[in-house]
């Protein structure tokens, strides 16, 4: 079943109009969340950034935080899902062609969620191999990364390169050569001192909620970290490599183009991702009593 507008609706009934903006010019926002055990993690920061991408397009969500909150919780009971990842998308709505936005009175919302499919055991254990392709970040003051919209053609044909490399995922430089992110993921890097990297906002990323996860992690297990500008070696002589997103939460890297980091995933990385792990299973906790 689908949430669409304000009902759930079978996915073959759920449709939306060739005059919706989403799909006309890539207008609108969205979300991926995890449930795990049947609960909605960390779902206030989702919302929060969900809010705050609509406001950065100017587009009024059409429900409160905790009306989303019940529809989302909805989707996952018609589902009988209790490990899911779940999609918010918010498009402007259907309108006349044209960009003005208030062509669209009405956005268009929907819950979409799937099953939880385990990534295959060998990418945690062995690591994935990426790649820093020739796709540039989008340069902030023409399309901010920090929103989470529809417009994801920059990651598409970043993601294109990376297949053709055959690596799991693509690592994207900003305008400046500075490392930024990959399509779905951030990037952290363990360098030769001992201290975890990863590029800071102001490169122009979206601010990943597992990234921030990772950061405090770091704090609490007495790990320096480093939010910076880093560049394409830097990656090429780190100790271990990892991407983050709320679905994959840490994955390894250990391929890095043609440069091979190491054999199997880092003792840091893993360390880190036993932590997120324990963090969970705490948040699961915390909810249910
Ligand atoms: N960067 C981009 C471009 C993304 O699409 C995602 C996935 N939402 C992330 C980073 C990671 O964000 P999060 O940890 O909130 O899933």
């Amino acid at each position: 079943m689908i949430f669409l507008n304000n009902k759930l609706v079978p996915k073959k009934k759920a449709l939306i109009s060739v005059f919706d903006h989403g799909f006309l010019y890539g207008d609108g926002i969205y979300e991926t969340l995890r449930v795990y055990k049947g609960i909605i993690f960390k779902m206030d920061e989702h919302i929060a950034r969900l809010y705050r991408s609509a406001e950065m397009i100017g587009l009024t969500i059409p429900k409160k935080p905790d009306e989303i909150t019940k529809a989302v919780n909805e989707t996952i009971a018609a589902n009988r899902q209790k490990e899911a990842v779940v999609r918010i998308t918010i498009s402007r709505g259907p309108g006349p062609l044209g960009l003005d936005p208030s062509l669209c009175p009405k956005p268009t919302f929907v819950i979409i969620s799937n099953r939880f499919r385990h990534y295959p055991a060998a990418y945690y254990s062995k690591g994935v191999k990426v790649s820093i392709v020739n796709t540039r970040r989008n340069y902030g003051p023409a399309l901010d990364p920090r929103i989470k919209s529809l417009n994801f053609l920059n990651n598409v044909l970043a993601k294109i390169e990376a297949k053709n490399s055959k690596s799991y995922e693509a690592l994207m430089l900003n305008y400046q050569g500075y490392l930024a992110e990959g399509t779905i993921s951030n990037v952290f890097f363990v360098n030769k001192k001992g201290i975890l990297c990863t590029p800071a906002i102001k490169v122009g990323i979206l601010e990943g909620i597992t990234r921030g996860m990772i950061l405090d992690i770091a704090g609490e297990l007495g790990l320096k970290s480093r939010e910076g500008c880093f560049r394409r070696n830097d990656m090429y002589h780190a100790r271990e490599v990892f991407i983050t997103n709320t679905s994959m939460e840490v994955m390894p890297v250990t391929s890095v183009d043609s440069v091979r980091i190491r054999g199997k995933a880092g003792r840091l990385t893993a360390m880190i991702h036993n932590r997120y792990r324990e963090k969970v299973s705490e948040y699961i906790e915390a909810y249910n009593k």
